[in-house]
């Protein structure tokens, strides 16, 4: 049993072969055009590889991304590597992360191929593009335009400020994928964001604009270089700019989570490297882990950092709600379980939630009827059936482990048991931190004293206090407002909007 109280657990360390710890260098830049798409290896690991500069290499990162990218000697530890920022946040890497670096060819790339979806289909050199769309950001365009005192920035502009530089790099090549994402900036660091919206190889058919839209699985089958990983942009390829897009999506991953840093951690090791990197456990020669049971009072964080998890790995999800699932009549409770089971293990690598699993799984003897007692044994029946190198992990969650049939808590069912406990005054801070981002605060909020005050106070709390004392801010400044207006809100009364001590003491109760 791991328990994680405060910061104090030990915590285990797991030797990972193969695997590079990522750093991520700075924003692209017009000097340092030659930058861009890059992985710096240190001369005795290129060695090791058998790389040299300017070879192109696959990358995996974060939730099952994968790239091209261009090599680049260059000294660093022999332990980790760089990579550029718009290489880094396509492959969701951050500080600290691992990423696998893949040579091309040889025996690595044999065994690379043996992996499965986007890192099989980089495992040979991409190709030329034909066309590639590059769609700017609509809010960084707004923000552009903005800067340059409202005028509208001609698609000419975008292309010989941003695009242009950018692609006639020096040396080396670029290598994208539709979907990526980039910030270029111009010689005077204006800084435009675009989204990779289209890319083709060789005869492209006009019919895929349409389908651009749809951006289905069907429509990925139609076009080649949309179902590789990549493509290389060269002079041959014709440069389109495309109408404005939203900003991609950014889901709550383990940023959201204050508090949690142990847990987090561990529940990487016990979740997301298995269901990334399986080959580590069959090489070790032991089964993946099955079962994570995170267990802990309400309110503290097990369902956001199961969230987390599902967001950051990429695994494919399936939720079971303990209660909801109980609702149902007949055999359906136990035909649904069987159901989420056959999904996850069809579309692997896979996480199943169980939220409130002492609903579903109460101890067989204090079970009350003979559906919960069937109930229970469909689980454990489901649960060791799923086969050692499945790719699937099941996490369950609850605020009553002891209620729980004993049963599923022995190995090979929920083998792992994590306490997400109430916060400590730096797991509060955190929190709070986390909250605030947003927020407008004067200077005299005191973070570090609101985290002392708050003895006892939960994630869920802290959320409740922060809306409060946001809430407290907007009353005290509708009084300066005419509410009876049709007009939008002047920018002066907007501004004013800014959450001061006093909000927050009264939020408190003080
Ligand atoms: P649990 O599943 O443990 O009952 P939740 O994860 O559903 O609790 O937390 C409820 C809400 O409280 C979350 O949506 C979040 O806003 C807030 N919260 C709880 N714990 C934390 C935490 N450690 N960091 C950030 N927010 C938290």
């Amino acid at each position: 049993v791991d328990e994680v109280e405060g910061e104090t657990a030990e915590e285990p360390t797991l030797y990972l072969p193969g695997l590079l710890e990522a750093s991520v260098s700075g924003k692209w830049d017009v000097t340092e055009a030659s930058k861009d798409y890059t992985i710096t290896i240190s001369p005795s690991k290129a060695k090791e590889l058998s790389l040299k500069s300017g070879d192109v290499v696959g990358v995996v990162g974060r939730r099952r991304r994968a790239s091209y990218a261009v090599v680049d000697i260059a000294k660093a530890s022999k332990s980790s590597v760089k990579l550029s920022h718009n290489l880094a946040s396509n492959l969701r890497v951050r500080d600290t992360d691992k990423v696998k670096v893949v040579p091309l060819e040889g025996e690595s790339m044999q065994q690379f191929e043996a992996t499965s979806g986007d890192m099989a289909l980089l495992a040979k050199l991409p190709e030329v593009a034909s066309s590639v769309t590059f769609s700017p950001v609509k809010d960084s365009l707004h923000s552009l335009e903005l800067s340059e005192g409202g005028d509208e920035v001609s698609e000419e502009e975008i292309m010989s400020r941003f695009l242009k530089p950018y692609l006639n790099m020096e040396e080396g090549v670029v290598v994208l994928k539709k979907g990526h994402t980039l910030v270029l900036r111009d010689a005077d660091r204006k800084s435009l964001e675009f989204t990779v919206t289209h890319l083709a190889i060789g005869e492209d058919n006009e019919e895929d604009e349409g389908a651009e839209e749809a951006d289905n699985d069907e429509s990925m089958l139609h076009n080649p270089a949309e179902k590789s990983v990549g493509a290389i942009i060269n002079e041959s390829t014709d440069i389109i700019i495309g109408s404005s897009v939203d900003r991609p999506e950014v889901g709550l991953g383990y940023d959201s989570v204050g508090g949690c840093g142990k847990a987090i951690k561990l529940m990487r090791e016990l979740v997301e490297l298995p269901l990334r990197f399986p080959e580590l456990w069959t090489t070790a020669g032991v089964p993946t882990p099955k079962g994570v049971l995170l267990h802990g009072p309400p309110g503290c964080g097990k369902t956001l950092i199961a969230n987390a998890l599902m967001e950051e790995t990429g695994a494919h999800v399936v939720i079971i709600n303990g209660p909801e699932i109980m609702a149902r009549k007949g055999g359906e409770s136990e035909a649904n379980l069987r159901q989420a089971f056959e999904e996850a293990q069809k579309k692997s690598p896979s996480i199943i939630f169980m939220d409130e699993l002492d609903s579903i799984a109460p101890k067989r003897d204090q079970a009350q009827g003979e559906t919960e007692k069937r109930i229970v044994s469909q689980l454990l029946t489901l649960m060791d059936s799923l086969k050692p190198n499945s790719n699937v992990i099941v996490i369950g969650a609850t605020n009553r482990p002891n209620v729980i049939e004993s049963a599923l808590r022995r190995p090979g069912r929920f083998d792992r048991e994590l306490e997400i406990a109430i916060p400590d005054e730096d797991g509060r801070f955190e929190i709070l931190q986390i909250k605030m981002k947003d927020m407008k605060t004067s200077p005299d909020v005191d973070l570090f004293q609101i985290a002392r005050d708050t003895h006892g106070f939960i994630g869920a709390d802290l959320q409740q206090l922060t809306l409060e004392a946001a809430l407290e801010c907007i009353r005290s400044n509708i009084q300066n407002m005419d509410v009876e207006t049709e007009e939008p809100i002047p920018d002066e009364v907007l501004d004013q909007l800014i959450v001061t001590n006093d909000h927050f003491m009264y939020a408190l109760g003080v």
